[in-house]
């Protein structure tokens, strides 16, 4: 019999830096508190905290096999109610250049994702008013009922959240609502959710960057009612903007506070089974946050991206605004400095390697941590295979919304493979759900049947094109 879930002993007393509570930490024996994983993030040399990450990640995932997927994202519509200022891909409905993917289309992409041995699509759009319930149903059963074998890994909290409202849901409740929905899609062949639109929880850094995007509660509430459902689904997180860096380690504890949950234990430090939550789960069996993604901000074509960057301005001196106001119950004062969301931070890639790795020591509970090469380029990707990631993402064939940013990366089997087997391990083709679907070790792995490099050109990346970019703007408040 499978022994309860209890999570990992905490030892606040203790500082960060202790090499004794690092080795718990990485053996899985002990919990970083949110202190002491924000002391690791301010002063471990970037070296050892990546070693640290390893370590734990060696001990999570072993020492041979490193992952990827193939799939393929597809964003059925770029119409969307919400202005997030980070945003460079919505459209309103009016907009020349404003689309909803008809059915075939979208089936013939996922034909083209078949034909490469594709087994998942990612599919989410802007928070459309203009579709039906009916319209999802009939979408998914079609999808369904063409590849049945497809996983349909689809939309996100922050479209589920608007999709209770279109739709009308019954409950009491937004998890009762959310979850009328879910299980709605869910029927008609959604498998999972994806964690987008996590972006930062804390509220005044999500108030300035996310309008009209739901909030903190909101988004962690819904992911909830789909593990209710039994689905498995992965967190986000988009940094390197406004926030300070407590955000940083307070949305990763939300995540870590509500997968706690999810496994079964409550806030009151017991075990509770599927009896206890049978109210919430009716005996379905829980699903849970199978992986974490974090990526840095990108500025290009964004209104968020116009922001002056911190330290660019006379009088841009002390400490950034968004450590100022950033705490790690992310519930700081936006008042207490005048530039807060006025200034930005971005980040590079020490940052983005150290901000990584603290979520693979942090997120204790979360099995797989995804590097993120389309935001910082196939060997930032790689190298985050040494900061604790284990998986390399996606084959990437589309994508629209951070390519609408400027970024632009495209990577096929042969390349992500052979990144990976660089790094020091086998490269190994996942599914959904993390389970092992071929370990590419002889001659006609992907990567090692290319007979001239030279001649290996990546096929380019499809992006819905738009004849030219519509105006940006972005409100006083955030300038
Ligand atoms: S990030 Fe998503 S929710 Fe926000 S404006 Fe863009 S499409 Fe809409």
């Amino acid at each position: 019999m499978d022994h309860p879930y209890r999570p990992p002993t905490t030892h606040a007393a203790l500082s960060g830096l202790d090499t004794g509570l690092l080795s718990a930490v990485a053996a899985g024996q002990a919990r970083l508190t949110p202190a002491q994983a924000l002391e690791v993030f301010h002063r471990m040399p970037t070296a050892e905290l990546g070693r640290w990450a390893d370590a734990r990640c060696r001990q999570v995932h072993g020492e041979v096999l490193r992952t990827y997927v193939i799939d393929r994202n597809i964003n059925y519509t770029n119409v969307c109610t919400a202005r997030c200022t980070f945003c460079a891909f919505r459209r309103d409905a009016v907009d020349h250049d404003a689309y909803t993917l008809e059915t075939e289309e979208l089936l013939a992409k996922i034909g083209e994702l078949v034909a490469i041995g594709g087994t998942q699509i990612l599919m989410q759009g802007g928070m459309n008013p203009g579709l039906p319930l009916d319209w999802y149903l009939e979408l998914l059963a079609a999808i369904k009922s063409r590849y049945p074998r497809v996983h349909v890994h689809a939309f996100s909290p922050p479209e589920l959240i608007e999709f209770v409202g279109f739709f009308g849901a019954p409950g009491a409740t937004l998890f009762e609502k959310a979850r009328w929905v879910l299980g709605k899609l869910k029927a008609a062949g959604m498998d999972s959710l994806p964690g987008g639109g996590g972006e930062i929880f804390a509220g005044p850094v999500r108030r300035k960057i996310g309008l009209g995007k739901c909030d903190q509660e909101a988004w962690l509430t819904t992911m909830y009612a789909a593990h209710s459902l039994g689905m498995f689904t992965s967190a986000s997180m988009m940094f390197g903007h406004i926030e300070g860096y407590a955000d940083r380690i307070h949305h990763m504890g939300c995540v870590r506070g509500w997968q706690d949950k999810a496994l079964g234990w409550s806030e009151a430090g017991r075990h509770e089974g599927t009896e206890a939550r049978r109210d919430e789960g009716e005996g379905v069996p829980f699903g849970h946050y199978k992986a974490f993604i974090s990526w840095p901000f990108q500025r290009d074509n964004t209104p968020l991206g116009r922001v002056k960057d911190w330290g660019s301005q006379a009088g841009d001196t002390g400490e950034f605004p968004g450590d100022v106001v950033a705490n790690l119950t992310g519930d700081g004062d936006a008042k207490s400095h005048a530039e807060f969301g006025r200034r930005l931070r971005t980040s590079g890639t020490v940052d983005y390697l150290r901000t990584q790795a603290v979520s693979r020591l942090f997120l204790d509970n979360v099995y797989s941590i995804g590097a993120s090469w389309v935001t910082m380029g196939p060997h930032v990707g790689q190298t985050a295979l040494a900061f604790g990631a284990n998986d390399m993402g996606s084959v990437m064939m589309e994508e629209n919304v951070v390519s609408a940013a400027g970024t632009t990366y495209c990577l096929d089997e042969p390349v992500l493979c052979r990144l990976i087997r660089e790094a020091g391990f086998l490269p190994a083709q996942r599914n959904n759900t993390y389970d092992i679907l071929r370990v590419h070790e002889g001659s006609e792995s992907p990567d090692l049947a290319v007979r001239d490099w030279s001649e290996h050109r990546l096929k380019r990346l499809h992006v819905e094109r738009r004849e030219s970019a519509a105006p940006l703007t972005i409100g006083a408040s955030d300038r």
